[in-house]
């Protein structure tokens, strides 16, 4: 029956309709600042690092490794009964932001901070796509 239970999806806020729509095309796309040149995430109306409002959106490799994580033994909220357990994570990306996501196709006892992953892409309906993490292929 829990698995009847619809997860929530993303609303995107103005700021991140580009990120989402990249997504939708799995294509991982941040924020990228025109004046120093640096990406930072969630995507907002400035630079996270310099406060400048010019900037623009650019694909990044995809490839990053894990920061921090959690794995879920316990049912928080019905619509993810049939995942536990499962791992929330904290992901730093080659270019610098860090995501947080899940962790995909490994076995939630075997991640590890400082594995190397890439984004993969959950296509929860025919609208949304969420970017998630699995270990990086060799
Ligand atoms: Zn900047």
């Amino acid at each position: 029956m829990s698995d009847t239970i619809p997860k929530p999806k993303p609303r995107p806020a103005p700021e991140s309709i580009p990120y989402w729509k990249a997504a939708h095309e799995h294509r991982l796309s941040l924020p990228k600042c025109d004046a120093c040149e640096q990406f930072w995430f969630p995507p907002s109306n400035a630079c996270r690092h310099c406060l400048s409002p010019n900037f623009h959106f650019e694909d990044v490799s995809g490839r990053g490794k894990v920061y921090s994580f959690v794995t879920y033994h316990r049912v928080y909220r019905p619509a993810f009964a049939a995942d536990v357990p499962y791992v929330v994570a904290l992901v730093e990306l080659e270019e610098g932001p860090r995501l947080l996501t899940n962790i995909l196709g490994i076995s939630h006892e075997d991640v590890r901070c400082e594995m190397p992953v890439e984004v993969v892409f959950d296509d929860v309906d025919a609208d949304t796509s969420i970017p998630k993490f699995k270990p990086a292929s060799a």
